[in-house]
């Protein structure tokens, strides 16, 4: 490692394609931790960046014959590391600069976990619930077939965020594999099973969420057992992480989704929620539970509060008022800069998204691993290699955030940066 230097400030102007909120928020992170990561400054400018994005137009046919046109977007981080790695999202507010935040995130969160990747992110910005099945397939096929000069198993690997699922990843592989004439089951990971997909894939986020909280609350001495917990998100994520923690014996007092949450003091009873949601399509109507907004939710008092939603949720103008002890982004940047001051001060600590939601990807390394071996392996061996990587990680940044003083956040994102900043430095800036 060269000898320690200040952070740079940032050198270039901000190309406006990435004037974003959560871009800037991802480089207002990156930029608080370079301040301890001692290092060298022209590779910590040359992170500030996405080394390639994609712009596209997906036309399709909707079922009533016309056509629409959706503005789509992939965008890769870093590939000094490996291949990049990253979801794909369909949702109205897919822009360029979200998708670079989140692929700057992804870099961060593989190189935490020492997964020979980098970062990457995509999305098509549209209403994915307007859609029929066909639709849906339709404007995936497409998306797929705009994306295949920069994709594949070695260069970037897409996997399911947020409305994307197992079968969006199985559209994306069969329309790959049918333009290199095999099937090539690592081009995607969260795939079905039939495919070439691995077991614990669908649960692993929600799993690795709470392997960190339960670490992380026997670090601090608190006990799970009967803490009173908010999910924020019911979702793939939020929805796994609440059966998590009542498996661990925790009180889930709240949980939402977009329509709004349901709260019940005495702990909800889950699989009555499953079967609710899966009859009404939602949970608003729950009983015996109490009707809160997404916002009262966020502010319900509680020991644990799971964010598992989506970004800029905890912020400036309700981080004064959360009520939790500690707080869990299992969702991607679900916590502003402004938001996360306050809650230092206020002594809350934060499981920062890099960690606490890096299951997913881990057990996407092992999708990949198994489909490049074409060789699979059981439930037991994923969750006891997910249970490794995961505490592992933990413990490097307990380790570096008691050593130095630094917030959970900061000691994450200097483990990361230095990986990282380790390797572009051994590699050099071509040419
Ligand atoms: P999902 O679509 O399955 O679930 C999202 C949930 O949040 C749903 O219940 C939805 O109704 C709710 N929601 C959406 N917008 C909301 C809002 N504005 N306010 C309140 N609730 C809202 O998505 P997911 O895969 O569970 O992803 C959730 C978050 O976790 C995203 O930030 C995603 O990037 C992140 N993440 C997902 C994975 C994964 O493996 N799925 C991995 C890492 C990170």
């Amino acid at each position: 490692m060269a000898q320690a230097k200040p952070a740079a400030a940032w050198s270039g102007e901000l190309p406006p394609e990435l004037e974003d909120p959560l871009f800037l928020q991802a480089v207002g992170q990156l930029d608080q931790a370079l301040v301890h990561a001692d290092v060298d400054e022209a590779v910590a400018e040359r992170l500030r960046y996405p080394e390639r994005a994609l712009s596209t137009s997906i036309p399709i046919r909707l079922d009533d014959g016309s056509l629409a046109v959706y503005a789509g977007y992939r965008v890769q981080h870093s590939s000094v590391l490996g291949p990049t790695k990253g979801g794909i999202r369909y949702d109205k507010a897919v822009t360029l600069g979200e998708c670079a935040a989140l692929a700057m995130w992804m870099t961060w969160k593989c190189a935490l976990l020492r997964l020979p990747y980098g970062g990457a992110k995509g999305g098509v910005r549209c209403d994915p619930r307007a859609f029929s099945q066909g639709e849906l397939e339709r404007l995936t096929r497409r998306f797929t077939t705009e994306l295949l000069p920069i994709i594949g198993p070695e260069r970037d690997i897409p996997a399911p965020d947020m409305a994307t699922d197992e079968q969006t990843m199985a559209w994306m592989m069969d329309t790959y594999s049918m333009q290199v004439g095999h099937a090539v089951p690592e081009i995607v990971t969260g795939k079905p099973l039939s495919v070439g997909g691995s077991v614990l894939r669908p649960e692993a986020t929600g799993i690795g969420v709470v392997m960190v909280v339960e670490e992380a609350l026997r670090r601090l001495g608190w006990p799970l057992a009967g803490a009173a917990c908010v999910v924020q998100g019911y979702g793939k994520v939020g929805g796994v992480a609440a059966h998590e923690l009542a498996l661990r014996g925790a009180r889930v007092v709240g949980v939402s989704d977009i329509a709004g949450g349901i709260y019940n003091e005495n702990g909800l009873d889950l699989a009555g929620v499953d079967a609710w949601r899966r009859e009404q399509e939602g949970l608003a109507g729950f009983g015996p539970a109490t009707h809160v907004s997404n916002p009262e939710l966020l502010e319900l008092p509680c020991d644990v509060l799971v964010l598992a939603a989506t970004e800029e949720q905890v912020t400036h103008e309700n981080a004064g008022r959360i009520s939790a002890r500690i707080v869990a982004e299992g969702a991607n940047g679900p916590t502003t800069l402004e938001g996360d001051r306050i809650l230092a001060e206020r002594n809350i600590p934060v499981l920062p998204d890099i960690l606490t939601n890096a299951g997913g990807v881990a057990v996407s390394y092992f999708e990949w691993v198994q489909d490049l071996q074409r060789f699979f392996w059981d439930r037991e061996e994923i969750r006891s290699r997910l249970r490794d990587l995961m505490t592992d990680a933990l413990d490097r940044v307990w380790t570096l955030a008691e050593a130095e003083g630094f917030s959970f956040r900061s000691a994450a994102l200097v483990t990361s940066i230095r990986e990282v900043a380790d390797a572009l430095e051994a590699r050099g800036i071509y040419p």
